[in-house]
């Protein structure tokens, strides 16, 4: 008879954006007439930009010509892509890389959690708390993270990110095997600088454990001196793996876009990471659409690079008028500088689920509750830029009102 794995069977049942869900259309459903506002939402809202839409239909014409129509395309990327990659996302940092060491995905989330295949399930795991539940989840359906307690996962390493770490975490009692960090943060907002990095590499090399550096929101760095990438810390390449993703980056969501780098210096046991992952996505995966890539590819251009920093621009406005509008209304607020998400301390130390039912019952406003990331989550509420501007006010009015 066949064996399911039982790791899912750990899995605690209510996914934080269902239960928001729920609740969300459990109120409205009763108040049919209330006009919600959702700055909860994780989601892009803008259109892909012209330049995009420009090559993605050159690209559909070739497909529909025999001369020029692409089959399976190469496993880790088109050498277009990953040779733009290279030039564009990294050179101007002063990073050097060959698209060799480019491996280009359907997303972030899936690199993210894919990655576990080419690692032992024995590695003790370190997620920061609050977390990207996407690194929790995926090593639990793995065997890396133990049995569940209702509030933690028995065998992670759980790394606290509060105001009293300035929301970067402390280096751990227990050595981890595994590292996963990501600046600028989801949830709390907040980058890391060079020198916090620094610690955490130099940790990582003495210890031969391996970052896993989720870089999904690299495009809203906008403060000087912040790193757009772990390469930029000295000694990272030998224990650093990138994520990046044109998800946020280019309104990629829906579309489906993403690159993992993995420096050829980055060996466990003399044993290539790389190879180790092309070993794996070849023989799982099956490649990015060529119509996508030349989507991607075209963010690199002149044209492409205006259009894309104008919607992130429009994306960073909306975090400042949150940021701002809660600050004025007594809130201690994080995040929004260099980030679309904003992490806001609720009044009076009110839970954060309570505060989050309060916000969507009496002003209308879903946000996110911050202990859906983890416990140390608890007593915020995460809200995002993604919103339509002319909403986004009026939901920071309603805030205001209610506080
Ligand atoms: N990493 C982080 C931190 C995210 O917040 C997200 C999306 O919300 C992702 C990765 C997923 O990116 P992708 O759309 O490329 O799968």
């Amino acid at each position: 008879m066949a064996k399911i794995n039982e790791n899912f069977q750990k899995l605690p049942g209510s996914y934080l954006f269902a239960e928001i869900g729920r609740r969300t259309a459990a109120y409205q459903a009763a108040n049919p007439d209330q006009k919600l506002i959702k700055l909860g939402i994780g989601d892009v809202t803008m259109p892909l930009v012209p330049s995009v839409i420009q090559a993605m239909h050159k690209a559909v014409d070739e497909m529909g010509s025999a001369e020029t129509f692409m089959g399976y395309g190469p496993y880790e990327g088109y050498d277009f892509l990953r040779k733009d990659i290279v030039t564009h996302d990294y050179a101007p940092y002063g990073v050097t890389l060959s698209p060799e060491e480019i491996y280009v995905s359907d997303g972030a989330k899936s690199d993210c959690g894919n990655i576990g295949d080419i690692f032992s399930e024995q590695n003790v795991v370190a997620v920061c708390d609050p977390v990207y539940p996407v690194y929790v989840d995926a090593n639990a359906m793995a065997g890396r993270a133990g049995d569940y307690d209702g509030e933690k996962w028995t065998n992670l390493v759980y790394m606290p990110c509060t105001a009293e770490n300035g929301f970067f975490p402390a280096l751990p009692d227990r050595v981890p095997d595994m590292i996963y960090l990501c600046f600028p943060n989801n949830p709390t907002g907040m980058a890391a600088t060079k020198a916090q990095l620094q610690l955490w590499v130099d940790y990582a090399n003495e210890h031969g454990s391996v970052i896993l550096y989720d870089s999904a929101y690299e495009a809203f760095i906008r403060e000087p001196g912040i790193p757009h990438s772990i390469y930029e810390i000295p000694g990272a390449k030998t224990c650093a793996i990138e994520f990046r993703s044109y998800s946020k980056t280019a309104g990629f969501t829906g579309t489906r876009c993403a690159y993992t780098v993995i420096p050829k210096e980055l060996k466990v046991n003399g044993v290539s990471l790389g190879e180790l992952w092309l070993r794996r996505q070849s023989t799982k995966y099956n490649g990015c659409p060529y119509v996508i890539q030349r989507g991607a590819q075209a963010i690199y251009t002149e044209q492409g690079k205006r259009e894309v920093k104008a919607v992130i621009d429009h994306y960073l406005e909306n975090a400042r008028i949150i940021r701002e509008g809660l600050e004025a209304a007594g809130l201690t607020v994080y995040g929004g500088v260099n980030s679309p998400y904003v992490w806001a301390a609720t009044p009076e130390s009110v839970g954060s689920w309570d505060f989050f039912d309060r916000l969507l019952t009496v002003g209308n406003v879903v946000t996110t509750p911050g202990a859906g990331f983890g416990p140390s989550g608890e007593g915020y509420i995460r809200l995002t830029g993604f919103g339509e501007t002319e909403q986004t006010k009026e939901a920071v009015e309603r805030i205001k009102k209610i506080l």
